[in-house]
């Protein structure tokens, strides 16, 4: 197989910006191939098996979790990065961590635990997935967290508001000064929105919460499901709606990367420098960047406001809720580790421990605090 040079602005492993501890160059394995494995020995990553975006873990078998998602993420976000000669262990490392910060009962959970936060420095996955791999893993004998390099956590902390942003040093930096993230870190990005809307439209239909007459009004939808049938008259439901979702993928995979290259050309992108500075070049076409959202505000619509959907997140919000006043009320509920971080800072505590369940931990605990019967 030949060796593909990597292009000028991609990120170079033996450059990287370095780790909050110094650490001696890894043999064997580039700095990103460190964070990844890392990242894949965590606690954190292991509990993204059993948290969910829109379907809650017991569900079902097939639905996405956190764990598959973020794989898919790294499987686009690869396939990306090789065809425009990026950094592809960066953007599986990025990929692999995007969601570690996320509350049980997703997006439920992140809106109700970040109202009990209000007064108290707010709650944000995004910066949770980056407080993780900073401190919250306790692994390793001389650090907290997974003291990733500059560039994972860069790829990590997506969006930060400014007053957060001047507390997080370096990796804060870009926000205040208005810089772009590396192309890797805009690449996985789009990967994540890329597997989040094809896989919800795939569990959407799973689940019957969706029908495909419903989805035949959506462009993007409607195009490739009228080819796969043209191609394949006789072909199954299930087995249509597949290849109509890998057709999607592939379609948005192409769109991007051909976009993206046409605007590295037109800002005559040179090095990983010349990325920092230009406006954002990872992107869709306007004319995809239009049948996604129209995809996206369907599955707002239709999905993810369904009244099944609706149910169970306001159940999500009370469980949320009532763990994070029982925890405000009485630290000495906490696990001893967070009682002796609720000594400094209380509410943090608590948010760091209710974020950190998953589903079925929290729907426990929550027994477990308000259930007579229970121990
Ligand atoms: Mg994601």
């Amino acid at each position: 197989m030949n060796r593909i040079d990597p292009a000028p602005y991609a990120v170079d492993a033996s450059n990287s910006l370095g780790r909050m501890v110094h650490e001696e160059a890894p043999s064997g394995r580039s700095e990103f191939q460190r964070d990844r494995d890392r990242i894949i020995h965590s606690t954190a990553f292991r509990r993204l098996e059993y948290k969910t975006q829109v379907f809650v873990n017991h569900e079902g078998d097939l639905f996405r979790t956190r764990l598959t998602h973020s794989i898919e993420v790294a499987q686009i976000g690869r396939s990306i990065a090789r065809r425009l000669r990026l950094n592809e262990d960066l953007v599986e490392a990025v990929a692999l961590a995007h969601d570690v910060g996320h509350t049980p009962f997703g997006h439920a959970g992140q809106d109700a635990l970040n109202s009990c936060m209000q007064g108290h420095g707010g709650f944000e996955h995004n910066l949770q997935s980056l407080r993780v791999v900073d401190f919250l893993e306790e692994r390793y004998a001389a650090f907290d967290g997974l003291n990733l390099s500059f560039e994972t956590r860069e790829g990590i902390l997506k969006h930060c508001a400014l007053n957060k942003a001047s507390q997080l040093g370096m990796v804060g930096a870009r926000f205040i000064n208005n810089q772009r993230p590396s192309l890797e870190a805009q690449v996985t990005n789009l990967a994540d929105e890329i597997a989040y809307n094809n896989h919800d439209v795939d569990d959407g239909l799973r689940s019957g919460l969706i029908t495909l007459e419903q989805l035949s009004e959506v462009k993007l939808f409607a195009t490739h499901l009228e080819a796969v049938n043209a191609a394949y008259p006789r072909l199954d439901g299930r087995r249509a709606v597949h290849e109509t979702v890998r057709s999607m993928i592939g379609t948005l995979v192409t769109d991007l990367i051909r976009q993206t290259e046409l605007n590295i050309h037109a800002e005559s992108v040179q090095s990983l420098d010349d990325i920092r500075a230009a406006p954002t070049l990872a992107a869709f076409s306007s004319e995809l960047l239009e049948q996604q959202r129209e995809l996206k505000t369907f599955l707002h619509k239709n999905l993810y406001r369904h009244y099944r959907v609706m149910r169970m997140s306001t159940k999500a919000r009370r469980i949320i809720n009532e763990l994070f006043m029982a925890f405000m009320s009485d630290s000495r509920l906490l696990p001893p580790q967070f009682q002796r971080q609720a000594e400094i800072d209380q509410a943090r505590a608590v948010a760091d421990y209710v974020a950190g369940m998953t589903d079925r931990y929290a729907i426990k605990e929550y027994r477990r605090l308000f259930a007579v019967e229970e121990e």
